[in-house]
């Protein structure tokens, strides 16, 4: 009963390789065990009935366990992929393929906790293409679903560094959250964000501008004594009203 036990762990444990190690180890036991040495490799009727007994079952039964751990393991990996597909899924926006709604709020919420843990600046700058509604309308919704993959892509581009993230807000609303950056720092990024969109030259006839253009509310915060999550976010929120205001295709604090 020892040696089953034994047998099983080790193929658990690592494999059929220690399953057949242990199984070996279990035949040499069982030869030295139940017989004298002289009596080896002398025929007798019981002892090779034992070892044909032994030599069978053993193999037999490592090969079983390391099956059924290798299927199981397997398995596993299925469910395992599975998950992680579906949580993929979930923080995905399907039209445009960056980051959606649900993953912003889960990881703006975290980010801007950790700025505050490490007192560290915090930016965020909300995106909001320029007369999109006349777009839609001018060359059909499925240009402008082209237009918003088009728009996500080069925000996606444009934010590099570790903890950077673009999402898709809603409709042609996008956030870009830039932990660990200042006034500055979200300027630049900002402006390059901007010129990539016009980069793009994308033809839209019903605008001032006669390309598809983007205004971005800039929000940073410094001081987290008096402000939370949901305050920053109404601050970008402004400042993109503010960009509106002055005519759009620019940034605004
Ligand atoms: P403004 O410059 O002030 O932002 O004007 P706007 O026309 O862009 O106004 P607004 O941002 O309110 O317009 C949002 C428009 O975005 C409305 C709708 O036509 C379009 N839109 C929202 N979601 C989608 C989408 O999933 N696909 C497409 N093709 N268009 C969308
Ligand atoms: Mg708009």
């Amino acid at each position: 009963m020892v040696l089953l036990t034994n047998i099983v762990y080790f193929t658990f444990l690592g494999g059929y390789l220690s399953g057949a190690v242990s199984g070996l180890v279990t035949i040499l036991y069982t030869f030295f065990r139940y017989m004298e040495p002289q009596q080896l490799f002398v025929y007798s009727d019981t002892n090779i009935g034992r070892i044909i007994v032994i030599a069978i079952s053993i193999p037999l039964m490592v090969c079983i366990v390391g099956y059924l751990k290798q299927d199981l393991m397997d398995k596993n990996k299925e469910l395992e992929k599975a998950n992680e597909d579906l949580r993929k899924l979930s923080i995905t926006d399907p039209l445009t393929h960056i980051h959606n709604r649900r993953y912003f709020d889960e990881v703006f919420y975290d980010e801007f906790i950790r700025a505050k843990r490490l007192n560290i600046p915090i930016a965020l700058a909300i995106i909001d293409i320029d007369f999109f509604k006349e777009y839609n309308d001018l060359y059909g919704h499925i240009a402008g679903d082209k237009g918003l993959r088009n728009v996500a892509q080069s925000l996606k581009k444009n934010v590099k560094r570790t903890g950077d993230f673009a999402a898709r807000y809603g409709g042609d609303e996008f956030a870009v959250v830039l932990p660990n950056t200042g006034k500055e720092g979200a300027a630049v990024v900002c402006g390059r964000i901007l010129n990539s969109i016009r980069d793009l030259r994308i033809h839209h006839k019903a605008s001032a501008f006669g390309i598809l253009t983007i205004s971005i509310g800039i929000a940073v915060c410094y001081d987290f004594e008096n402000l939370v999550s949901e305050n920053l976010f109404h601050l970008a929120d402004q400042a993109l009203y503010k960009a509106k205001e002055k005519g759009r295709n620019r940034y605004s604090y």
